[in-house]
C-alpha cells in the first residue's frame, strides 16, 4: 500500500543538507524569506516516537538552521513549530520573523496585519554552508 503521506515522499523539494535520518529543505515561499523546515525521513508522529539519539541528532538540525538563519538573515526572531495536525509525519518549522513584516507578532498562518515594507533575500549559498560546516562532523 503507498502511502498518502506527502512527507513521506520527497517530489520537488529543496533540500539543503539530507541525512539517513533527516533531510533540510527551503520552502521557498515568497512570502516568507529563509522559511526552512526539518523533515524527519521516516513516517512517525511524534517526537517521543523517536530514541533519544534520533531526538537529540534532529534537534541539532533544527539548531543548526536556526543559527545559519540568524547569521544569514538577521531576523527579530525566529519561530520554530512542529504541529504535524494536517500532516502526523514529524516535521520542524524554522520561520525567520521581522518585527515589520506582514504577520508580526502573530505567526504566520494567521490573518496578515499589514503589507511588507521591504523583504530581506535568502541567501541560500550561506545557509548550505553553514549546515555543511555545522552538521558534518
Ligand atoms: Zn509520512
Amino acid at each position: 500500500m503507498t502511502s498518502p503521506c506527502p512527507l513521506c515522499r520527497v517530489v520537488d523539494e529543496d533540500i539543503l543538507y539530507a541525512t539517513d535520518l533527516y533531510r533540510v529543505i527551503a520552502v521557498n515561499d515568497p512570502a516568507w524569506p529563509g522559511f526552512c523546515r526539518v523533515i524527519l525521513n521516516k513516517h512517525v508522529a511524534e517526537m517521543s516516537d523517536l530514541s533519544i539519539d534520533e531526538r537529540s541528532a534532529l534537534m541539532q538540525a533544527v539548531y543548526a538552521v536556526e543559527a545559519a538563519l540568524r547569521g544569514a538573515l538577521v531576523p527579530s526572531k525566529i519561530n520554530l513549530a512542529s504541529l504535524g495536525n494536517v500532516v502526523p509525519h514529524v516535521h520542524w518549522h524554522i520561520i525567520p520573523r521581522w518585527e515589520n513584516d506582514s504577520h508580526f507578532p502573530d505567526p504566520i498562518w494567521a490573518n496578515a496585519k499589514r503589507d511588507w515594507l521591504t523583504k530581506p533575500s535568502f541567501d541560500r549559498t550561506a545557509i548550505i554552508q553553514h549546515l555543511t560546516q555545522t552538521l558534518t562532523q
